[in-house]
């Protein structure tokens, strides 16, 4: 499959946060090689000129304007995809928010919006989805779920507890799902990508963490939102039998 050049083909990929950085990249890294692309995320200007370049360069895109938080409006997503696309086999599941929030500060207002986004969100897609994804792998023999993780899920960063803690879940989670959608050949895979270049660390406002990423802006190259993309259409490209389950892509400065 891998060799082939156009290795999603036939493949309808479902791309949460896809209206910036990694997620964008990753959406018109799987319609470059062939998959039908829908888009999910709030900023529907952003996902209309994605959709629009994308169809430009030859690919399919459907633009769905959602909130991942709303367990609603990803069903009523996952439903248009299923009528406009035929049924999803790749969710990558992407959509996050990333906030400082020292403890001691009680920022409870981002604990909630990283809880809401990062885990209530990520299980919001899992739920619309995962039905498409059992089905597409029992007619064509496999399926894809990528978790998109941190490599906070296995450090710690001070003031940022709540969002590595998210990311925990996220590839814990991906860990045991695997043993209820691996048997239904839905191969489950979490990435724990190190700093990437996105607009992830624009929303911090903590000195002290603006103080942190300014010093290793400084000192070390970042991955760039292609180098995840590139893992994402790796590993879902493998031979069926094949499952990487957690991969963690650091820059090759970052310790
Ligand atoms: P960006 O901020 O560039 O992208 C985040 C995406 O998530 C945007 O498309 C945004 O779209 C979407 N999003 C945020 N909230 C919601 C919501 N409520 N509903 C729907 N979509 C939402 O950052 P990245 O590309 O870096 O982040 C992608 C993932 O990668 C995140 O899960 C992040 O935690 C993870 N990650 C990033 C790292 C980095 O260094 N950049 C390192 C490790 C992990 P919109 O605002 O339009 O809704």
């Amino acid at each position: 499959m891998t060799n082939s050049p156009a290795p999603h083909a036939n493949r309808v990929a479902v791309v949460t946060g896809a209206s910036s950085g990694i997620g964008e990249a990753a959406a018109r890294r799987l319609a470059a090689s062939g998959a039908a692309v829908a888009l999910v995320a709030r900023r529907a200007d952003r996902l209309e000129t994605l959709a629009k370049e994308i169809e430009r360069d030859g690919g399919t895109a459907l633009v769905l304007a959602a909130d991942v938080a709303d367990a609603d409006a990803m069903r009523a997503a996952a439903a248009e995809v299923e009528a406009k696309l035929g049924r999803a086999d790749l969710l990558f599941n992407n959509a996050g928010v990333m906030l400082a929030a020292p403890i001691d500060e009680l920022a409870t207002g981002d604990w909630q919006r990283m809880i809401d986004v990062n885990m209530t969100g990520l299980m919001n897609a899992i739920g619309a989805f995962v039905p498409q994804l059992v089905a597409s792998a029992a007619e064509k023999g496999v399926a894809d779920l990528v978790n998109t993780s941190s490599i906070g899920a296995q450090a710690v960063f001070p003031s940022f507890a709540v969002y590595v803690a998210s990311k925990a879940y996220v590839t814990h989670l991906s860990k045991n799902l695997r043993a209820d959608l691996g048997p239904k050949g839905v191969r489950v895979a979490a990435i724990e990508p190190g700093l990437v270049e996105t607009e992830l660390q624009g929303h911090v406002t903590d000195a002290g963490a603006l103080e942190w990423l300014d010093g290793v802006r400084e000192t070390l190259t970042w991955l760039k939102p292609a180098d995840i993309a590139e893992t994402v259409a790796f590993l879902t490209s493998l031979p069926a039998r094949v499952n990487l389950q957690q991969i963690t892509v650091m820059p090759t400065a970052q310790v």
